[in-house]
């Protein structure tokens, strides 16, 4: 993908900050980072997102994450972490290379990374149930 900054940055086009790399990925530090370590995890191939994203890649993203995930926390003495991953617009995603954020949290970080409740009745719950449930799912 010629104009995708992350396809350039994960393939080394363009120099990152970068904590770790392997055939399939590279590992950056965040340019606006949300807590300190605050990285993002970057597969070499072109991905739009998860509905693009090979089963091959997905299946290595997660292992690496993980180690990412307890390398960060151990060297920077996190108490925990986030991981998070936006899908198109509507899910606040702005580069559209698929991306893994690895977030580091502290116990007094400040930072919020917020969901909000909805309400729901029982009927809309079982609605949706049945809407998203994969085939062959008793109730
Ligand atoms: P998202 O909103 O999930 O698409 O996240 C994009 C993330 O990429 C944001 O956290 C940005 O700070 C980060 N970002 C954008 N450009 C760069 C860059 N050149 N190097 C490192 N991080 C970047
Ligand atoms: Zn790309």
């Amino acid at each position: 993908m010629e104009n995708c900054i992350f396809c350039k940055i994960a393939n080394g086009g363009i120099p990152s900050r970068t904590i770790y790399e392997d055939d399939d990925f590279r590992v950056i530090m965040d340019l606006a980072p949300a807590t300190k370590g605050h990285s993002l995890l970057l597969p070499k191939e072109h991905y739009k997102n998860i509905y693009e994203l090979s089963d091959g890649i997905a299946a290595k993203a997660l292992p690496l994450a993980k180690k990412m995930a307890a390398l960060i926390s151990e060297r920077l003495g996190a108490d925990g972490f986030n991981i998070i991953q936006n899908n198109n617009e509507a899910a606040g995603q702005t580069v559209f290379h698929f991306h893994m954020h690895l977030i580091p949290r502290y116990n007094d970080d400040g930072q919020k990374l917020v969901m909000i409740p909805q309400e729901m009745t029982d009927a809309q719950m079982e609605e949706i149930r049945e809407l998203i449930a994969m085939p062959d799912m008793e109730g």
